[in-house]
């Protein structure tokens, strides 16, 4: 049936969001385990940690709207995080961790994108609690967008060198590289 309140398509975006911030709680640790950069094991742990904030937030949320919160799976995220997890077994080391700042950059666009959103219907809706909520999240998902922008200076730099270094020694394209053993789980 097709819907033609805003109302409805509120709690749907709601929904999805929190389909999509549960499958990061699931991913964060993943991609920290995998990283090789001490700061970006720590920006991933850190925003792991804000992300189970937001899924509580989501929860008042539907709780002071009367509604589940389930029901929407974030098709969306499932893909971007299926991309995130192809790069650990794609890539290793600086050039792994330059693989999994990107992808976490398109999480937290993506999550941009959507809360903005929210935060406009929230705000005509007159939901002002939910709109407070809401710009909490969305300024922790810019932070922590920034905070990638940052380390990806580093980090992007090292692959570089890592590169050079391997034309150096002789050692061809990464696909000739052995790969280290990682534990998908
Ligand atoms: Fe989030
Ligand atoms: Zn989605
Ligand atoms: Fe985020």
């Amino acid at each position: 049936m097709a819907h033609e309140n805003l109302q409805t398509l509120y709690v749907n975006e709601l929904r999805d969001l929190y389909s999509a911030e549960q499958q990061l709680v699931k991913a964060l640790p993943k991609m920290a385990k995998n990283a090789e950069s001490e700061d970006l094991v720590d920006a991933f742990t850190n925003h792991c940690g804000e992300t189970k904030n937001q899924v509580s937030r989501l929860e008042q949320i539907f709780e002071s709207l009367g509604v589940s919160a389930k029901g929407k799976k974030c098709v969306g995220m499932e893909g971007i995080v299926q991309e995130g997890a192809e790069t650990i077994d794609e890539y290793q080391g600086s050039v792994l961790d330059a693989a999994m700042i990107s992808a976490a950059q398109r999480v937290e666009h993506y999550e941009i994108a959507a809360y903005g959103a929210v935060c406009a219907y929230a705000e005509l809706m007159g939901r002002g609690e939910d709109l407070g909520l809401l710009k909490e999240t969305l300024q922790e998902e810019k932070r922590a967008d920034e905070k990638l922008t940052e380390l990806s200076k580093i980090v992007n730099e090292d692959a570089l060198a890592g590169e050079k270094e391997n034309a150096l020694r002789g050692v061809g394209s990464p696909t000739s590289r052995s790969k280290k053993t990682r534990s998908a789980a």
